[in-house]
Protein backbone atom coordinates (compact mmCIF):
# COMPACT_ATOMS: atom_id res chain seq x y z
CA UNK A 1 0.00 0.00 0.00
CA UNK A 2 1.00 3.10 -0.28
CA UNK A 3 1.99 5.63 2.42
CA UNK A 4 0.02 7.76 3.56
CA UNK A 5 -3.16 5.23 3.72
CA UNK A 6 -6.32 7.01 3.59
CA UNK A 7 -9.21 5.92 5.87
CA UNK A 8 -12.99 6.88 5.55
CA UNK A 9 -15.25 7.79 8.37
CA UNK A 10 -17.97 5.64 8.39
CA UNK A 11 -19.71 5.92 11.63
CA UNK A 12 -19.68 6.51 15.11
CA UNK A 13 -21.49 4.51 17.07
CA UNK A 14 -22.75 6.14 20.93
CA UNK A 15 -23.41 4.12 22.95
CA UNK A 16 -22.97 0.57 21.79
CA UNK A 17 -23.73 -2.90 22.35
CA UNK A 18 -20.80 -4.95 21.11
CA UNK A 19 -22.19 -8.74 21.19
CA UNK A 20 -19.83 -10.70 18.62
CA UNK A 21 -18.69 -10.00 15.33
CA UNK A 22 -21.19 -8.57 12.87
CA UNK A 23 -23.78 -8.78 15.93
CA UNK A 24 -23.99 -5.37 17.56
CA UNK A 25 -25.79 -2.72 18.22
CA UNK A 26 -25.59 1.22 18.65
CA UNK A 27 -27.25 4.89 18.20
CA UNK A 28 -24.84 5.63 15.19
CA UNK A 29 -24.08 8.65 13.81
CA UNK A 30 -23.27 9.25 10.09
CA UNK A 31 -21.98 13.19 10.09
CA UNK A 32 -21.06 16.08 11.60
CA UNK A 33 -23.80 17.76 13.28
CA UNK A 34 -25.84 15.09 13.36
CA UNK A 35 -28.47 15.84 16.45
CA UNK A 36 -29.54 12.58 17.28
CA UNK A 37 -28.65 9.37 17.12
CA UNK A 38 -30.19 6.54 14.97
CA UNK A 39 -30.81 3.16 15.78
CA UNK A 40 -28.67 1.01 14.27
CA UNK A 41 -28.60 -3.05 14.43
CA UNK A 42 -26.88 -5.90 12.83
CA UNK A 43 -27.10 -9.38 13.16
CA UNK A 44 -29.30 -9.05 16.36
CA UNK A 45 -32.82 -10.80 17.11
CA UNK A 46 -34.46 -7.51 16.41
CA UNK A 47 -33.63 -7.79 13.04
CA UNK A 48 -33.53 -11.31 12.08
CA UNK A 49 -36.89 -12.74 10.21
CA UNK A 50 -36.79 -16.27 11.54
CA UNK A 51 -37.79 -14.82 15.45
CA UNK A 52 -41.33 -14.30 16.76
CA UNK A 53 -42.53 -10.48 15.72
CA UNK A 54 -42.91 -9.84 19.38
CA UNK A 55 -38.97 -11.17 20.17
CA UNK A 56 -38.09 -8.33 17.64
CA UNK A 57 -40.65 -5.85 18.90
CA UNK A 58 -39.22 -5.80 22.94
CA UNK A 59 -35.81 -6.22 21.16
CA UNK A 60 -35.96 -3.12 19.73
CA UNK A 61 -37.81 -1.00 22.51
CA UNK A 62 -35.53 -2.26 24.67
CA UNK A 63 -32.51 -1.30 23.02
CA UNK A 64 -34.12 2.36 22.16
CA UNK A 65 -34.85 3.05 25.69
CA UNK A 66 -31.50 1.73 26.73
CA UNK A 67 -29.80 3.89 24.58
CA UNK A 68 -32.68 6.91 24.63
CA UNK A 69 -32.42 7.54 28.32
CA UNK A 70 -29.68 4.83 30.15
CA UNK A 71 -32.66 3.84 32.51
CA UNK A 72 -32.63 0.17 33.05
CA UNK A 73 -35.42 0.28 35.43
CA UNK A 74 -37.51 1.55 32.38
CA UNK A 75 -36.54 -1.44 30.59
CA UNK A 76 -37.17 -3.41 33.11
CA UNK A 77 -40.36 -2.36 33.56
CA UNK A 78 -41.20 -2.03 30.31
CA UNK A 79 -40.47 -6.11 30.20
CA UNK A 80 -41.98 -7.18 32.85
CA UNK A 81 -45.07 -5.13 31.87
CA UNK A 82 -44.81 -7.10 28.66
CA UNK A 83 -44.81 -10.32 30.23
CA UNK A 84 -47.78 -9.70 32.13
CA UNK A 85 -49.89 -8.70 29.27
CA UNK A 86 -48.74 -12.17 27.61
CA UNK A 87 -49.72 -14.23 30.91
CA UNK A 88 -52.73 -12.34 31.28
CA UNK A 89 -54.18 -13.12 27.94
CA UNK A 90 -53.90 -9.20 26.80
CA UNK A 91 -51.28 -10.16 24.09
CA UNK A 92 -52.21 -10.74 20.69
CA UNK A 93 -51.87 -13.62 19.08
CA UNK A 94 -50.17 -12.07 15.74
CA UNK A 95 -47.18 -11.05 17.55
CA UNK A 96 -46.55 -14.68 18.28
CA UNK A 97 -46.68 -16.63 15.31
CA UNK A 98 -43.12 -18.18 14.41
CA UNK A 99 -42.38 -18.74 11.01
CA UNK A 100 -39.77 -20.83 10.37
CA UNK A 101 -38.30 -22.58 6.91
CA UNK A 102 -38.70 -26.09 7.02
CA UNK A 103 -37.20 -28.43 4.90
CA UNK A 104 -39.35 -32.01 5.11
CA UNK A 105 -37.43 -35.06 4.17
CA UNK A 106 -33.97 -33.58 6.04
CA UNK A 107 -34.30 -34.54 9.43
CA UNK A 108 -32.70 -37.84 11.05
CA UNK A 109 -36.23 -38.62 12.41
CA UNK A 110 -39.74 -37.50 12.76
CA UNK A 111 -39.81 -36.96 16.37
CA UNK A 112 -36.31 -34.82 16.73
CA UNK A 113 -37.97 -31.85 13.87
CA UNK A 114 -38.26 -28.67 15.00
CA UNK A 115 -41.78 -27.67 15.68
CA UNK A 116 -42.53 -25.76 12.46
CA UNK A 117 -41.85 -29.20 10.79
CA UNK A 118 -43.75 -31.04 13.02
CA UNK A 119 -46.31 -28.44 12.32
CA UNK A 120 -45.75 -28.87 8.31
CA UNK A 121 -45.96 -32.58 9.02
CA UNK A 122 -49.44 -33.12 10.75
CA UNK A 123 -50.44 -30.65 8.08
CA UNK A 124 -49.78 -32.82 5.22
CA UNK A 125 -51.33 -35.69 7.21
CA UNK A 126 -54.32 -34.34 7.11
CA UNK A 127 -54.12 -32.94 3.06
CA UNK A 128 -50.80 -35.12 1.04
CA UNK A 129 -51.51 -31.56 -1.04
CA UNK A 130 -50.72 -29.39 1.92
CA UNK A 131 -46.69 -29.76 1.49
CA UNK A 132 -44.43 -26.82 1.94
CA UNK A 133 -41.59 -26.44 -0.36
CA UNK A 134 -37.73 -27.10 0.66
CA UNK A 135 -37.18 -23.72 2.88
CA UNK A 136 -40.76 -22.63 3.23
CA UNK A 137 -41.19 -20.80 6.19
CA UNK A 138 -44.28 -22.67 8.03
CA UNK A 139 -45.91 -20.47 10.47
CA UNK A 140 -47.03 -21.90 14.56
CA UNK A 141 -47.87 -20.84 17.78
CA UNK A 142 -46.60 -22.79 20.82
CA UNK A 143 -49.53 -23.29 22.73
CA UNK A 144 -50.56 -24.74 26.16
CA UNK A 145 -54.10 -26.08 27.77
CA UNK A 146 -54.74 -24.50 30.92
CA UNK A 147 -56.54 -27.65 32.01
CA UNK A 148 -54.22 -30.78 30.36
CA UNK A 149 -51.08 -29.43 29.79
CA UNK A 150 -49.25 -30.49 26.83
CA UNK A 151 -46.05 -32.26 27.77
CA UNK A 152 -43.32 -31.72 24.89
CA UNK A 153 -42.90 -28.99 22.55
CA UNK A 154 -43.65 -31.43 19.66
CA UNK A 155 -47.38 -31.60 20.95
CA UNK A 156 -47.10 -27.85 21.72
CA UNK A 157 -46.47 -26.47 18.34
CA UNK A 158 -49.86 -25.93 16.25
CA UNK A 159 -50.54 -24.06 13.32
CA UNK A 160 -52.02 -20.48 14.25
CA UNK A 161 -55.61 -21.80 12.85
CA UNK A 162 -55.81 -24.55 15.91
CA UNK A 163 -55.52 -21.45 18.35
CA UNK A 164 -57.42 -19.01 16.68
CA UNK A 165 -60.83 -20.99 15.56
CA UNK A 166 -61.31 -22.95 18.31
CA UNK A 167 -64.90 -23.28 19.03
CA UNK A 168 -66.57 -23.50 23.12
CA UNK A 169 -63.79 -21.44 24.92
CA UNK A 170 -60.40 -21.33 25.04
CA UNK A 171 -59.11 -24.82 25.52
CA UNK A 172 -55.55 -23.51 24.10
CA UNK A 173 -53.94 -20.65 24.53
CA UNK A 174 -50.41 -19.25 23.98
CA UNK A 175 -47.76 -20.74 26.42
CA UNK A 176 -46.51 -17.80 27.73
CA UNK A 177 -44.42 -19.65 30.04
CA UNK A 178 -42.28 -21.08 26.77
CA UNK A 179 -42.49 -17.45 24.93
CA UNK A 180 -41.05 -15.64 27.87
CA UNK A 181 -38.32 -18.08 28.99
CA UNK A 182 -37.58 -19.65 25.95
CA UNK A 183 -37.87 -16.53 23.27
CA UNK A 184 -38.00 -13.32 24.86
CA UNK A 185 -35.87 -13.28 27.72
CA UNK A 186 -32.52 -15.57 26.53
CA UNK A 187 -32.70 -12.84 23.03
CA UNK A 188 -33.12 -9.97 25.70
CA UNK A 189 -30.09 -12.13 28.26
CA UNK A 190 -27.72 -12.32 24.71
CA UNK A 191 -27.34 -8.42 24.85
CA UNK A 192 -27.99 -7.69 28.37
CA UNK A 193 -26.06 -10.11 30.30
CA UNK A 194 -22.83 -7.88 28.12
CA UNK A 195 -23.66 -5.24 30.70
CA UNK A 196 -24.11 -7.51 33.70
CA UNK A 197 -28.01 -7.62 33.87
CA UNK A 198 -29.79 -10.45 34.55
CA UNK A 199 -32.57 -10.46 32.76
CA UNK A 200 -34.02 -13.94 33.93
CA UNK A 201 -33.48 -12.57 37.76
CA UNK A 202 -36.06 -9.68 36.95
CA UNK A 203 -38.58 -12.23 35.81
CA UNK A 204 -38.01 -14.42 38.88
CA UNK A 205 -37.69 -12.10 41.06
CA UNK A 206 -39.60 -9.23 40.34
CA UNK A 207 -42.86 -10.11 38.20
CA UNK A 208 -46.23 -9.61 39.71
CA UNK A 209 -48.78 -11.42 38.06
CA UNK A 210 -52.14 -9.97 37.16
CA UNK A 211 -55.23 -11.55 37.73
CA UNK A 212 -56.79 -12.03 33.77
CA UNK A 213 -59.47 -9.95 33.44
CA UNK A 214 -63.03 -12.42 33.66
CA UNK A 215 -63.38 -12.32 30.25
CA UNK A 216 -60.26 -13.40 29.12
CA UNK A 217 -60.13 -16.53 31.97
CA UNK A 218 -60.53 -19.98 30.37
CA UNK A 219 -64.17 -21.43 31.75
CA UNK A 220 -63.40 -23.45 34.69
CA UNK A 221 -63.90 -27.12 33.20
CA UNK A 222 -64.84 -28.76 36.56
CA UNK A 223 -65.46 -31.95 34.22
CA UNK A 224 -61.91 -32.08 34.07
CA UNK A 225 -61.10 -32.41 37.85
CA UNK A 226 -64.41 -34.99 38.11
CA UNK A 227 -63.68 -37.59 40.52
CA UNK A 228 -60.48 -35.74 42.61
CA UNK A 229 -60.88 -33.33 45.19
CA UNK A 230 -60.23 -30.52 43.09
CA UNK A 231 -63.38 -30.42 41.72
CA UNK A 232 -65.00 -29.45 45.17
CA UNK A 233 -62.32 -27.00 46.09
CA UNK A 234 -61.12 -25.11 42.89
CA UNK A 235 -62.52 -21.81 43.41
CA UNK A 236 -62.91 -19.34 41.26
CA UNK A 237 -62.67 -15.74 41.00
CA UNK A 238 -66.12 -13.36 40.49
CA UNK A 239 -66.71 -12.07 37.53
CA UNK A 240 -67.79 -9.58 38.29
CA UNK A 241 -65.24 -7.95 41.38
CA UNK A 242 -62.91 -10.84 41.11
CA UNK A 243 -62.79 -11.78 44.33
CA UNK A 244 -62.09 -15.33 45.02
CA UNK A 245 -65.93 -17.16 45.41
CA UNK A 246 -66.79 -20.88 44.54
CA UNK A 247 -69.18 -19.53 42.35
CA UNK A 248 -69.25 -17.16 39.01
CA UNK A 249 -70.33 -14.66 40.99
CA UNK A 250 -69.73 -13.74 44.78
CA UNK A 251 -71.64 -13.45 47.74
CA UNK A 252 -71.57 -9.71 47.99
CA UNK A 253 -72.11 -9.04 44.53
CA UNK A 254 -74.93 -11.87 43.85
CA UNK A 255 -76.36 -9.71 47.08
CA UNK A 256 -78.04 -6.47 46.71
CA UNK A 257 -75.49 -3.82 45.77
CA UNK A 258 -76.82 -0.74 44.50
CA UNK A 259 -75.89 -0.09 40.80
CA UNK A 260 -73.52 2.27 41.56
CA UNK A 261 -70.87 -0.30 43.15
CA UNK A 262 -71.21 -2.58 40.08
CA UNK A 263 -70.44 0.45 37.70
CA UNK A 264 -67.08 1.36 40.07
CA UNK A 265 -66.09 -2.82 39.26
CA UNK A 266 -66.72 -2.90 35.91
CA UNK A 267 -64.17 -2.02 33.10
CA UNK A 268 -63.98 1.28 32.22
CA UNK A 269 -66.01 1.21 28.46
CA UNK A 270 -68.65 -0.24 30.15
CA UNK A 271 -69.21 2.22 32.94
CA UNK A 272 -68.30 5.22 30.23
CA UNK A 273 -71.47 3.99 28.04
CA UNK A 274 -73.94 2.85 31.11
CA UNK A 275 -77.32 3.97 29.69
CA UNK A 276 -78.17 7.16 32.13
CA UNK A 277 -81.44 6.25 32.72
CA UNK A 278 -80.17 3.60 34.06
CA UNK A 279 -80.34 3.94 37.66
CA UNK A 280 -83.70 5.54 37.20
CA UNK A 281 -85.23 3.20 35.64
CA UNK A 282 -84.21 0.60 38.00
CA UNK A 283 -87.44 -0.59 40.31
CA UNK A 284 -87.44 0.37 44.01
CA UNK A 285 -87.88 -2.98 44.93
CA UNK A 286 -85.86 -4.98 42.81
CA UNK A 287 -85.12 -8.58 43.34
CA UNK A 288 -81.75 -9.37 44.97
CA UNK A 289 -79.27 -10.08 42.93
CA UNK A 290 -80.83 -7.86 40.03
CA UNK A 291 -78.18 -5.58 39.41
CA UNK A 292 -75.84 -8.11 39.06
CA UNK A 293 -77.60 -10.01 36.36
CA UNK A 294 -77.95 -6.19 34.94
CA UNK A 295 -74.45 -5.42 34.75
CA UNK A 296 -73.57 -8.62 32.71
CA UNK A 297 -76.19 -7.81 30.28
CA UNK A 298 -75.33 -4.63 29.68
CA UNK A 299 -71.57 -5.58 29.66
CA UNK A 300 -72.53 -8.43 26.86
CA UNK A 301 -74.07 -5.76 25.39
CA UNK A 302 -71.20 -4.01 25.09
CA UNK A 303 -68.87 -6.80 23.71
CA UNK A 304 -71.78 -7.24 21.41
CA UNK A 305 -71.97 -3.59 19.88
CA UNK A 306 -67.76 -3.72 19.44
CA UNK A 307 -67.53 -7.14 17.93
CA UNK A 308 -70.86 -6.20 15.15
CA UNK A 309 -68.78 -3.30 13.90
CA UNK A 310 -65.86 -5.27 13.38
CA UNK A 311 -68.00 -8.15 11.73
CA UNK A 312 -69.41 -5.40 9.77
CA UNK A 313 -66.17 -3.89 8.96
CA UNK A 314 -65.27 -7.19 7.62
CA UNK A 315 -68.45 -7.72 5.65
CA UNK A 316 -68.12 -4.78 3.59
CA UNK A 317 -63.66 -5.54 3.23
CA UNK A 318 -64.86 -9.10 1.79
CA UNK A 319 -67.78 -7.47 -0.11
CA UNK A 320 -70.09 -10.38 1.42
CA UNK A 321 -73.67 -10.09 2.39
CA UNK A 322 -73.22 -13.14 5.16
CA UNK A 323 -72.27 -12.30 8.61
CA UNK A 324 -70.46 -15.46 9.05
CA UNK A 325 -67.08 -13.58 7.60
CA UNK A 326 -65.21 -16.47 6.28
CA UNK A 327 -61.49 -14.82 5.63
CA UNK A 328 -58.97 -16.53 7.55
CA UNK A 329 -56.00 -13.83 6.52
CA UNK A 330 -53.46 -14.14 9.37
CA UNK A 331 -52.14 -10.85 8.26
CA UNK A 332 -54.71 -8.76 9.07
CA UNK A 333 -54.80 -7.72 12.17
CA UNK A 334 -59.16 -6.94 12.30
CA UNK A 335 -58.95 -10.58 11.90
CA UNK A 336 -57.40 -11.13 16.12
CA UNK A 337 -59.74 -8.68 17.15
CA UNK A 338 -62.62 -10.00 15.77
CA UNK A 339 -62.19 -13.44 17.08
CA UNK A 340 -60.95 -12.31 20.44
CA UNK A 341 -63.96 -10.55 20.69
CA UNK A 342 -66.64 -13.24 19.41
CA UNK A 343 -64.71 -15.50 22.61
CA UNK A 344 -65.03 -12.85 24.70
CA UNK A 345 -68.71 -12.61 23.92
CA UNK A 346 -69.75 -16.32 24.38
CA UNK A 347 -67.66 -16.08 27.75
CA UNK A 348 -69.80 -12.97 28.96
CA UNK A 349 -73.03 -15.30 27.51
CA UNK A 350 -72.17 -17.72 29.63
CA UNK A 351 -70.96 -15.93 32.74
CA UNK A 352 -74.77 -13.84 31.96
CA UNK A 353 -76.57 -17.71 31.87
CA UNK A 354 -74.72 -18.94 34.87
CA UNK A 355 -75.38 -15.95 37.07
CA UNK A 356 -79.02 -15.92 35.96
CA UNK A 357 -78.85 -19.43 37.15
CA UNK A 358 -77.53 -18.91 40.18
CA UNK A 359 -79.83 -15.82 41.11
CA UNK A 360 -82.50 -17.98 40.09
CA UNK A 361 -83.65 -15.13 38.25
CA UNK A 362 -83.78 -17.56 34.74
CA UNK A 363 -86.84 -16.61 32.80
CA UNK A 364 -87.29 -13.07 34.61
CA UNK A 365 -86.64 -10.30 32.54
CA UNK A 366 -84.11 -7.88 32.99
CA UNK A 367 -83.78 -6.79 29.72
CA UNK A 368 -87.21 -4.20 30.26
CA UNK A 369 -84.93 -1.84 32.40
CA UNK A 370 -82.42 -1.97 29.07
S1 LIG B 1 -60.09 -10.00 8.64
FE1 LIG B 1 -59.14 -8.24 7.60
S2 LIG B 1 -58.84 -8.92 5.50
FE2 LIG B 1 -60.30 -10.31 6.44
S3 LIG B 1 -62.32 -9.49 5.95
FE3 LIG B 1 -61.75 -8.67 7.94
S4 LIG B 1 -60.78 -6.70 7.50
FE4 LIG B 1 -60.82 -7.85 5.58
ZN1 LIG C 1 -67.99 -10.24 43.36
ZN1 LIG D 1 -69.33 -7.54 45.16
Amino acid sequence: NPQPMELELEKVYLPCLLVTKKRYAGYMYEHEGQAEGELDVKGVESVRRDGCPAVVKMVDKCLRLLFATGDLSAVKAYVLRQCDKLQSGRASVQDFIIASEVRLGTYASESSAPPAAQVAMRRHKCDVRDTPDLGERVPFVVVHSPNAPLARLKESARRPEELLFQNGGAKLELNAGYYILKRILPALDRLFSLIGVDVFGWYRLEMRRTLRTALDRAPTDRSYFKGTMLQYCKSEHCVLCDAQCKEVLCDSCAGTHALADFRAKTPADFRAKTPAHFRATMPADFAPGAPAALALRLRLRLLEQRHDALVRACMRCEGSHSRDVSCVSLDCPALYARLKLGRQQQTAIEHSARAERMLSLAGQSTSAFM
